[in-house]
């Protein structure tokens, strides 16, 4: 079968036009570097980024991309002035901006590479535009995941999961029926400091915590890794992305990131995808999905790699995943408290105002004084996380820590 795309009334037009919102972080500029090896039969037309104003006006003169959405004001004037002559697509600010370029008409697939909550208005305004939302941004499903997959179940939209455990998900999950999925087995690296004593834990900077052992990515992505809250939002990501419940959620240690995650059928047979730890071949199989497409990056190699391990993860030393089972058993407004808080959280951390080992404490603090509501509407979930940051800020200290 052939994937089509547009609405040429002529033969069947198989360009898929992408926007690329996060366009100048890991994940978007991996896909553009995806979009340019696929060739010019996938065409970007239209970018949004938060301040690194200058990449993104290279970004939009290289693709000629005919919409740009940005932050704020003043990164408006400025991209508008860092644009080369010649180049003159049209500028948006903020989530308006986001949310008018994911249910822009010439737009086929919005891939959604924003970190944090601020991926959420464009999340469900491809859904309900029916798009493929190609989706990287994971906090969008924690918050609100029941919104998003109602409104593209709603609306027609696909969501084709760019995040690697969830890409591998989706593909094992071809070899059977969902009614025939006994549960699924997420993987996750451990990140920089899974053998390290807890002890040590307390004086670990943001600089060794950004070093991850096995993918490069985003600072917020970096260290939620090294806290494993990375994979308690995974978790939840799972859950809402195939509908599992939280028994049907197991995660396991893979310090190779090799098998990016499995999948068990009620036979007894385990399904998994392999490959190495490079967002790319994610990234491709949501843009050309179903088919598959040549890359030419790197291939994985099995014999030099040796062997792969895998152990059950250490509770004790890594709360945070525990969060993630409880946020699924009690849903509603929890999901947006949690992501909410962890943002604040992260940022303290990465601006020496906190510890490491104060991120998950404070991060549990807040939901544990989160009023909760079962049933939220989306002003609810949007109310929750403003809530959760500002109720994690006032348990900041004033200061930074001393070196
Ligand atoms: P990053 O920090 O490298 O990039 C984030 C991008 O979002 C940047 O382009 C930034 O300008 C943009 N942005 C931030 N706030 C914005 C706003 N308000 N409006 C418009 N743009 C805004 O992050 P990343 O590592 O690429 O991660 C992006 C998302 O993908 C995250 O949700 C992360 O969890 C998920 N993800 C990343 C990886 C990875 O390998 N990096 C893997 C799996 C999932
Ligand atoms: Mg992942």
């Amino acid at each position: 079968m052939r994937c089509v795309w547009g609405r040429s009334k002529h033969a069947e037009r198989v360009v898929p036009r992408i926007a690329v919102l996060g366009s100048t972080g890991s994940v978007g500029r991996m896909t553009l570097e995806v979009a340019s090896s696929l060739g010019p039969e996938f065409e970007v037309v239209a970018l949004a980024a938060g301040r690194r104003v200058h990449a993104l006006a290279e970004q939009a003169a290289e693709t000629g991309a005919r919409s740009v959405a940005v932050r704020d004001e003043e990164s408006a004037k400025t991209l508008a002035a860092a644009m080369p002559s010649g180049a003159r697509p049209e500028i948006l600010v903020g989530p308006e901006g986001l949310e008018r370029i994911a249910s822009r008409a010439d737009v086929d697939i919005v891939v959604l590479a924003i970190v944090g909550g601020a991926g959420l208005p464009a999340a469900l305004a491809a859904a309900r535009a029916g798009k493929r939302l190609a989706l990287a941004n994971k906090e969008s499903l924690v918050m609100a995941g029941d919104l998003v997959m109602a409104e593209a179940a709603r609306h027609g939209a696909e969501v084709i999961p760019v995040d690697s455990e969830h890409s591998a998900i989706f593909q094992a999950m071809a070899c059977g029926r969902r009614s025939e999925v006994k549960g699924v087995v997420l993987t996750a690296s451990g990140g920089p400091f899974y053998r390290l004593a807890q002890r040590e834990h307390g004086h670990v900077t943001a600089k060794q915590a950004l070093d991850h052992p096995t993918w490069s990515m985003g600072p917020k992505i970096t260290i939620d890794s090294a806290t494993l809250m990375n994979k308690a939002l995974e978790i939840i990501e799972a859950h809402h992305l195939f509908g599992l419940s939280a028994d049907e959620i197991q995660v396991l240690i893979h310090p190779e990131s090799t098998v990016h995650s499995l999948v068990e059928f009620v036979d007894g047979s385990v399904i998994a995808q392999l490959g190495r730890p490079d967002m790319r071949t994610p990234i491709q199989y949501a843009l050309t999905y179903p088919e598959r497409r040549p890359s030419p990056w790197e291939r994985l190699d099995l014999a030099s790699l040796g062997r792969l391990r895998f152990e059950k993860p250490d509770w004790e030393k890594f709360p945070a995943l525990q969060l993630g089972y409880e946020v699924i058993r009690r849903g509603g407004t929890l999901g947006a408290a949690l992501s909410g808080a962890d943002e604040v959280a992260v940022g303290a951390f990465l601006e020496n105002r906190i510890r490491f080992t104060d991120i998950v404490p404070l991060v549990k603090r807040v939901l544990e004084a989160h009023r909760w509501i079962a049933a939220p509407s989306l002003d609810e979930i949007l109310a929750a996380d403003a809530w959760a940051r500002e109720e994690a800020t006032k348990c900041l200290p004033l200061s930074s820590l001393s070196k």
